[in-house]
């Protein structure tokens, strides 16, 4: 049984898309703690990131810098940070959040409650800002 997020990859479950190529995609994290909370996976379905091999956990990051630039421009803040968590989905993902204070990255804050419309505004908004 395929990853729920190799199934969001796969179009068979809906996300809200900001970057894909072969090996990546880049989609809005459906609870986020900020506006512009993108989660980056491989393709390759592997629980743990830490088990992808080298090449392919440089790539990851080398996709996770593009899509982050885009983020940089679309969400106001003074820079994006990155975070590696896994304990809920066992398939590899980086966290890129937009940071204005430390507390942004805070996981156990609140999750913010977006309308379907913000949140579509916000993927084209990053989609859109793609290099
Ligand atoms: P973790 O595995 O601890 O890094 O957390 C998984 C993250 O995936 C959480 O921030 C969830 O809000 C997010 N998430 C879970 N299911 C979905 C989904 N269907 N679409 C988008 N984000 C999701």
């Amino acid at each position: 049984m395929a990853s729920i997020f190799s199934r969001i990859a796969s179009g068979e479950i809906p996300s809200y898309r900001v970057a894909e190529d072969d090996r990546h995609y880049a989609f809005l994290d459906i609870n986020p703690v900020a506006e512009g909370h993108v989660l980056v996976i491989p393709k390759h379905e592997v629980d743990y990131i830490f088990d992808l091999p080298d090449d392919e956990l440089a790539a990851l990051h080398v996709f996770a810098k593009r899509v982050a630039e885009a983020v940089k421009q679309a969400i106001p803040c003074t820079k994006v940070g990155m975070a590696v968590l896994g304990l809920e989905v066992p398939h590899a993902h980086i966290h890129l959040i937009p940071l204005r204070t430390e507390s942004d990255m805070d996981f156990r804050r609140p999750k913010l409650q977006l309308t379907p419309e913000r949140m579509k505004e916000i993927a084209d908004g990053i989609a859109a800002r793609l290099k």
